[in-house]
This record gives C-alpha cells, sequence and structure tokens, in this order.
C-alpha cells in the first residue's frame, strides 16, 4: 500500500516509472487511483480560486482565448497528427506541435495518440476505455482517465512515435509543459498589473482564469467527444461503433463533433466531410500548410464521400416513409398537411378525367432500390464487434 502511494508520488513527475511494469499495471482491473490523480483534482480545485482573485474582462476573454487555441491544439496535434498522422512536419516541427499541445494539460501526446488508436481498434466494444455504451457516461467522460490502468503509454504501440526521444521525454515528463505555461500566465498577470494597471488584473487572478478555468473547461470540452459524440446526434455511416456527428459538438470542438465521419474514415485531416459541415482545426490545418510548416494534408476520398450521399438519401426516404406511416397510423390525411389547396385541386382534377389516366403497377426501379435501402436502415442495428480490427 505505502509502496503504492509512494509510485504514484513519483509519478506525478514521472509518468514512465511502474515499479511492477507497465504491462502489469494495464492488466489490472478499474479502479481510481486517488493519489496519482491528485494534479487533476488540483486542475478542478483551482477554479474556485474565482472567489478570492475576482474577475476582469481581460482575465475572462483570456480564458476564452486559451480555450480556442488550445482546443486547435488537441483536435490538430494531439489528434489529427500524432494520433492520425493525417498531415507532416518536420523533426523539430513536430517537437514544437508537441510543446503546443503540451500546454493543454492533457497528460503527453503519446499518451494520448496510445489511447486514442486504442479507442478506434475497439470502439463501443469491451476493451474500449471510454465507451459510454460499456462503461457508463460518467466513466466515459471523466472516470477513465482517473483509473490506474489507463496511466501507462504503451511505446510498443505507437513505435513510429517512440523512435523520437525528445517526444518520449516530453510524455514522460507530461507536467514540466504545463507548469512552465502556467508560470509564464502568472508573470503575464503580474506584468499586466504593473504596466496596464487600468486592465484591472494581475498574476493570481490572471492564473486562476486562463489557466486553472480554460483549461478545466477544455477537459471537459475534450472529454465530451467520447462521451457525447458516441450518444449524441446522427449516424450518417453505418460503422461498428455508435460514433455521431453533431454541430453543437462539431462548434465546441472546432470541429471534432463530426465523429461518424471520423470513424468512418480517420486518416482525412478533416473530419467535416461538406462544405456545409464546419470544422475550424481544418480550416487553421490549411492556413498553416500555406506557410510550409505542415504540408501534405489528407482528403477524403470521394468514394467515402459518395457512400455518405447514398446514406443520406436513403435516410431522407426512411424520415419520409416513417412520418407517412404515423400520419397514416393517427387518422390524417398527408393533403391536410402538403400543399392541401394544390393537392385538392390535383384530386378534383384526376376525378373529372374519369380516372382514365393509366396507373403504372410498379414505381421506377430507382425508386423500388431506394426504398430498399430505406428498409435497410429500419433494421435494428447489429451489436458491435468486441474485436474490431479497424486500424487508427
Ligand atoms: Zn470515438
Ligand atoms: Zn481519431
Amino acid at each position: 500500500m505505502l509502496r503504492r502511494a509512494s509510485a504514484a508520488l513519483i509519478q506525478w513527475i514521472d509518468s514512465d516509472y511502474c515499479p511492477g511494469g507497465a504491462e502489469k499495471m494495464r492488466n489490472e482491473p478499474d479502479k481510481v487511483d486517488w493519489i496519482r490523480v491528485m494534479p487533476f483534482v488540483f486542475l478542478h480545485a483551482g477554479c474556485l480560486g474565482i472567489l478570492w482573485v475576482g474577475w476582469s474582462p481581460i482575465a475572462v476573454w483570456s480564458a476564452i482565448a486559451l480555450y480556442f487555441i488550445r482546443m486547435f491544439a488537441v483536435t490538430g496535434v494531439h489528434h489529427r497528427y500524432f494520433s492520425h498522422k493525417s498531415y507532416s512536419t518536420s523533426r523539430f516541427g513536430q517537437f514544437l506541435l508537441a510543446v503546443f499541445a503540451g500546454t493543454t494539460v492533457q497528460r503527453g501526446s503519446l499518451w494520448w495518440a496510445y489511447h486514442h488508436r486504442h479507442h478506434h481498434q475497439h470502439s463501443d466494444g469491451p476493451e474500449d476505455a471510454h465507451s459510454p455504451h460499456v462503461h457508463g457516461f460518467l466513466w466515459s467522460h471523466i472516470g477513465w482517465i482517473t483509473s490506474r490502468r489507463n496511466f501507462p503509454t504503451d511505446y510498443t504501440k505507437i513505435k513510429d512515435l517512440a523512435k523520437f526521444p525528445e517526444l518520449v521525454w516530453l510524455n514522460r515528463f507530461d507536467l514540466v509543459v504545463p507548469i512552465l505555461f502556467a508560470t509564464a500566465i502568472y508573470f503575464a498577470g503580474v506584468a499586466l498589473e504593473t504596466f496596464a494597471p487600468g486592465l484591472g488584473t494581475n498574476g493570481p487572478q490572471l492564473l486562476v482564469w486562463a489557466f486553472f478555468v480554460s483549461t478545466t473547461v477544455l477537459f471537459h470540452g475534450t472529454a465530451c467527444i467520447n462521451s457525447m459524440a458516441h450518444l449524441m446526434g446522427r449516424r450518417r455511416f453505418k460503422t461498428d461503433d455508435d460514433s455521431r456527428n453533431s454541430f453543437i459538438l462539431a462548434i465546441s470542438t472546432l470541429g471534432e463533433g463530426w465523429h461518424n465521419n471520423h470513424h468512418r474514415y480517420q486518416a482525412s485531416t478533416r473530419n467535416g466531410f461538406y462544405w456545409w459541415e464546419i470544422d475550424p482545426t481544418y480550416y487553421g490545418l490549411k492556413v498553416l500548410s500555406w506557410t510550409g510548416f505542415i504540408w501534405g494534408l489528407k482528403d477524403v476520398p470521394q468514394s467515402v464521400l459518395e457512400e455518405g450521399a447514398r446514406a443520406e438519401h436513403a435516410a431522407s426516404v426512411a424520415a419520409a416513409q416513417t412520418a407517412a406511416q404515423s400520419r397514416h397510423e393517427h387518422g390524417h390525411s398527408p393533403l391536410k398537411h402538403v400543399i392541401p389547396a394544390a393537392a385538392a385541386i390535383a384530386v378534383a382534377t384526376v376525378n373529372a378525367a374519369g380516372n382514365q389516366i393509366p396507373r403504372r403497377a410498379d414505381g421506377p426501379a430507382v425508386h423500388k432500390d431506394v426504398s430498399e435501402l430505406a428498409h435497410e436502415l429500419n433494421r435494428p442495428p447489429t451489436p458491435p464487434a468486441s474485436n474490431s480490427s479497424t486500424q487508427a
């Protein structure tokens, strides 16, 4: 017990410290490690500091700005670069990206990428560390990150990243960047108090808002993709998991809300597959590519876009059929709802013609195919495979 507690204390500083071996730790049952998780609890508790430091417009705006700037780091760096390698950069560029992503305080980029690739391999199956369908909402949102077995990074599963010692170092000592970042914010507040007293802020106030509040909200915004994006929204693609597309989540996470798209085709730099699916992370990466800092952004294949368009069409036909069925069951004539006057005129015209208009026994073949497709959509979903081999 005492050995475990002292190991957890050392792990605050050195994430890779595992006396019994990382593999043994990963095979333990899920259990919150209260000592190990104290820095994370401290992050949340720091938000209460607003009771003492008060607020100022500059402090609140800094918190909002740092939320969105660092959400870009979560989605554009942790996710679309390290987890999926959806674009390229130089070795030094990659190091800078890892430092930038370190300011998000979501552990190291390699820890992030390892767990995320694991999620894609086992999405919504028993092995998935954060599926709301397997472990419940709260565990998928916040519980899994506090579990002892989810602390170590399995470097053997991310060999493409583990071969860079500078990335492994940042991942191992994952508190270094956050501490430097928080210190810089504190001294920025001190400088503003000295040189621009009219702004009404100071070191402690800026630290509480721009670091503690902003980082805590950033964590929960990100965590919504693990929890909410597998519960809320529409499923365009019939993936093996229960991932969904949600406009609200896309706005709050700069494009990650198009999660069903992403589960269908993970290699693309963009998660919003069509122009109307807003994806600010992609726009930011596109602009960055014009500077030459990153390159080789990957697009969505035409075949996947066409598959999406077919699925949308089948879904709209199915929705129309369901609506017609419900009107029929409730005894309403569709003519009461859909342009009643025009429909009445049309009926009158047909009747006046003495029913001489020839009727086709069957609709055109294309309609038959579509209704069959729609019928498919109405079938209950097949349960997700426990050992899906969808590769990240
Ligand atoms: Zn997912
Ligand atoms: Zn992903």
